[in-house]
């Protein structure tokens, strides 16, 4: 498994990929530690956890490196991503005991009645590689935490990040095999799922793969939670703090290079301020600084993998043969490396893959809509259903539209991101079931009712 810097093209690092023997030999292991792990007091998964927060927070600098030498995110963000994923560490070593207190119900008198959770066993997380580490501490911070066990098929193009989010358990003191990185080939993943052994999985990725994996497992019988792609609305409606909405929109789309399940996607903008808002969202994105990702000045890096560059030039191509304007970028840049520059389509005509595909790079298309009524049409009109923003300042309004628009989260006054503190997940296309917060540590339990009479 070869790791390649996709700003310079050279190769990182080779990996040994694992056989399938390496896999079942994995899932014995990871069966025994589950047997101790499930065993231990909650108090000291939560202790571990903090640990592991610790050491993410000692070595931010290494990791953020790692993910910056593998898929191109520029050094600040990918320090950032790091000091998440401790905070997501913080946040289930504080609340995970609460969030697993046994709930009492009503119940006959001289009868107690609860509901207990209890861990299920390994479970198969399939990660990608735009959020490295953020998108395996949001699976493992909870679930692992839970007692049951972890085991990750990283994307096979971060095999570094894979095998520093392992290395963070065991310095952290976490008994071995409680959470295992597997470096194979996604062609492997489909036994993974269909072993007994493995009792739940999660993807993270595009549909077609997310398919697969539930497609198993569901003949299998066994739950999964996925959480695929976005198109995401950002509504700009007339009352809108313009200065806000443009510097905080310009920034959803283009962080990360634009690779974002959740970045805004899909500009919205009421007629009364199209003009003033899209000459300054172009002006805002035309400054931003597009090279070196190892470069602390950096905005944007290049894209993960040249492939994935290609493929997001084909979506503008065929939108601009579609009819769609490009008002900045737009081709490749002439420089070594997968660069893509930072575009702005207008006049996006419907149907196009920039309208109707999820972009995943740094391509915006702005809309014109005449009222707030085809603003929620546009907004709804896609496959996907992840996450929405909607810019206004009148707060009762910005809640109005966040219940018209179907998505998993609406922000009003925000860009959509993922936290802790609360549930994350789509509907439609974009997938189903919840990570983080109280609701996503009971995604993969056993909730078990005891009656006792
Ligand atoms: P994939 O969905 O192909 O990859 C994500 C993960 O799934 C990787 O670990 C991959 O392994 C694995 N995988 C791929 N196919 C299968 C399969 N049939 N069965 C089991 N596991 C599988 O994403 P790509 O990297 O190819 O990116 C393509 C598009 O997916 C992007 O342009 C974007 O639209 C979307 N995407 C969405 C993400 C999100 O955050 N929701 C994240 C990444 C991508 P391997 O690397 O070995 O193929």
């Amino acid at each position: 498994m070869e790791a390649v810097n996709p700003a310079t093209g050279e190769e990182v690092e080779t990996y040994e990929t694992q056989t399938e023997e390496d896999v079942d030999d994995a899932l014995d292991r990871a069966t025994d530690a589950f047997d101790e792990w499930r065993a231990r007091p909650l108090r000291e998964r939560e202790e571990l956890l903090e640990a592991a927060g610790d050491v993410l927070r000692e070595n931010k600098r290494e990791y953020a490196e790692t993910m910056t030498r593998e898929m191109g995110k520029p050094i600040t963000q990918a320090v950032s991503e790091v000091e998440k994923c401790a905070w997501a560490c913080d946040h289930y070593a504080e609340h995970a005991s609460a969030y697993l207190q046994p709930e009492h119900h009503p119940s006959p008198s001289g009868s107690t009645v609860k509901t207990v959770y209890e861990p299920i066993g390994p479970v198969l997380a399939v990660m990608p590689w735009n959020f490295p580490f953020w998108q395996v501490f949001r699976f493992a911070a909870p679930y692992v935490t839970a007692g049951n066990v972890g085991l990750l098929k990283h994307a096979s193009n971060v095999p570094g990040c894979a095998k520093a989010i392992e290395d963070v358990f065991r310095e952290a003191g976490y008994p071995e095999d409680v959470f295992q990185s597997l470096l194979i080939p996604s062609d492997l993943v489909d036994d993974i799922v269909e072993d007994d052994r493995v009792r739940a999985a999660t993807l993270t990725g595009s549909g077609p793969a997310g398919r697969a994996v539930a497609a198993t497992a569901g003949e299998n019988l066994k739950k999964t939670v996925l959480e695929l792609g976005g198109s995401d609305p950002y509504v700009v409606l007339d009352d809108a703090d313009l200065d806000a909405a443009v510097e905080t929109g310009a920034w959803a789309r283009n962080q990360n290079g634009g690779q974002s399940c959740i970045a805004a996607k899909r500009f919205v903008v009421h007629e009364a301020v199209y003009d003033d808002f899209l000459d300054r969202f172009v002006e805002e994105i035309d400054s931003y600084v597009v090279g070196d990702p190892m470069d602390e000045e950096t905005d944007v890096g290049p894209q993960a993998k040249p492939s994935l560059m290609d493929e997001l030039h084909e979506q503008v191509e065929e939108s601009v043969e579609a009819g769609a304007n490009v008002a900045l970028g737009g081709e490749p840049m002439d420089r070594e490396g997968a660069f893509y520059p930072p575009t702005v389509l207008t006049d996006v005509p419907e149907g196009c893959p920039a309208d109707t595909e999820e972009v995943f790079g740094p391509v915006a298309t702005v809309y014109e809509v005449s009222d707030e009524e085809e603003a929620v049409e546009k907004a709804n009109d896609t496959q996907f259903g992840l996450g929405a923003s909607v810019w206004t300042e009148d707060r009762e309004r910005g809640e109005r539209l966040a219940r018209q628009i179907n998505a998993g989260c609406v922000y009003v006054n925000q860009l959509v991101k993922s936290d802790p503190r609360v549930p994350f997940g789509g509907v439609k296309e974009s997938g189903y079931g919840r990570e983080l917060s109280e609701v996503g540590i009971k995604e993969f339990l056993n909730e078990k009712t005891v009656w006792v009479e």
